[in-house]
């Protein structure tokens, strides 16, 4: 497997090289919202230490992830008043993945409410500030 390049965005956005819409921080995990949502709320979790996909990353990362996916998952649910939640993670090409810095896809869903094919469009910054702010208060409740 191609080796874990840490020039890749979202190790930027851990350097903080790059602004992010940041829902959750702890010492091993960052949350922040996906810039091209396919629903609204569309979260990634990531870990803080370095990990190209699930075929490389040690499981005591992985299992933080999956803990701080789980707590985003409910809050998104929260947040945007949903019906169901959807967890996603892609590894290599063949498989979608498109950043190469382990992430989860926590999505919100709705009954009938198809996801947008992935990097539909760039949301409005506006919306993306007021879905944090609704995410960080749902986190608190
Ligand atoms: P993948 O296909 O690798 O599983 O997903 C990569 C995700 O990263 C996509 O959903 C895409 O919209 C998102 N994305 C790409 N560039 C950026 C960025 O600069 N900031 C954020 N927050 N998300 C990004």
């Amino acid at each position: 497997m191609t080796a874990y390049d840490n020039q890749n965005i979202f190790a930027k956005i851990l350097r903080g090289e790059l602004p992010c819409y940041k829902v959750y921080e702890d010492d091993h995990t960052l949350a922040f919202l996906d810039i091209m949502p396919r629903s609204p709320g569309h979260t990634l979790v990531i870990p803080k230490a370095p990990a190209r996909n699930i075929i490389d990353i040690k499981p005591d990362d992985l299992a933080h992830v999956a803990r701080v996916s789980q707590k985003i998952a409910l809050a998104a649910m929260t947040a945007f008043k949903a019906e169901g939640v959807m967890i996603a993670q892609f590894s290599e090409p063949a498989a979608g993945q498109e950043v190469y810095h382990l992430h989860m896809h926590v999505m919100p869903r709705n009954e009938g409410v198809a996801l947008l094919p992935p990097a539909t469009r760039k949301e409005d910054p506006k919306v993306l500030e007021e879905h944090t702010a609704r995410m960080i208060a749902a986190l608190k409740s």
